[in-house]
């Protein structure tokens, strides 16, 4: 059966789960570390401006977003976006995410490799992603010789979308490199703890990167599984 697949949840049960636990544990680590203050005293906000200053990346505008940890680095406009709890929070948690942050701000400005390899995956995913579904199910369809290189065709679609999740592992990791580095060198984390919190925020922050791929995977070999359960039947 083509739209009915219990193999489909066999891939995608695993995925969900490993998804959920990520998303459990970053919001459980950061909601740990937030309540717990920088011996700074300093907002998010503030740590980020320090840190623009301190790298002298005075062409980033500093802006707010009201999504709970949607704190991003928007590279075309050149604008550093914090969610309320980061620039408000005096906290160790605000401090991670603030430069976290200022690390893609780096990336961006040093035309880090890796982050220029993903910012041109972008309209290629997004075509993909529509494009492969179209494909496969049309490909299996249509059957024969012509039906199974189409279907092919659209995993080779979604493939882009797990190799997006995989370009992405490096510039995360990258990024929360550099932020530890900022925040010891510039002095605004000084204790051993914060430092464990900084790394716990991160680290919990990078599994969330590892679980997307590990999604994206599982949902590819869930579409290599259905073209090659396809093209069998027909013979
Ligand atoms: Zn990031």
């Amino acid at each position: 059966m083509l739209f009915w697949d219990s193999t489909y949840f066999v891939y995608m049960i695993p995925a969900f789960l490993l998804v959920m636990l990520a998303q459990f544990w970053v919001n459980s680590t950061y909601r740990k570390w937030s309540k717990v203050r920088n011996l700074n005293q300093i907002s998010g906000a503030e740590a980020a401006k320090r840190l623009l200053n301190y790298g002298s990346l005075h062409h980033v505008r500093l802006e707010g977003t009201p999504t709970p940890l949607g704190d991003h680095y928007n590279p075309r406009s050149n604008t550093l976006k914090l969610s309320p709890g980061v620039a408000q929070g005096q906290s160790v948690a605000s401090l991670a995410i603030a430069a976290h942050e200022i690390g893609h701000v780096l990336q961006d400005q040093q035309g880090y490799l890796p982050l220029r390899f993903r910012a041109a995956l972008v309209p290629a995913v997004n075509i993909g992603s529509r494009l492969g579904l179209i494909l496969i199910v049309a490909g299996l369809l249509i059957r024969g010789v012509f039906g199974t290189q189409m279907a092919w065709l659209g995993v080779g679609a979604f493939t882009l979308g797990a190799v997006f999740s995989l370009a992405t592992l490096p510039v995360e990791l990258d990024a929360s490199s550099r932020a530890r580095a900022l925040l010891s060198n510039s002095g605004l984390i000084r204790s051993e703890e914060e430092k464990r919190g900084v790394n716990a925020v991160l680290n919990a922050a990078a599994f969330t990167y590892v679980a997307a791929l590990a999604a994206a995977i599982l949902q590819l070999l869930y579409w290599i599984s259905l073209v090659i359960g396809g093209s069998r039947r027909r013979r």
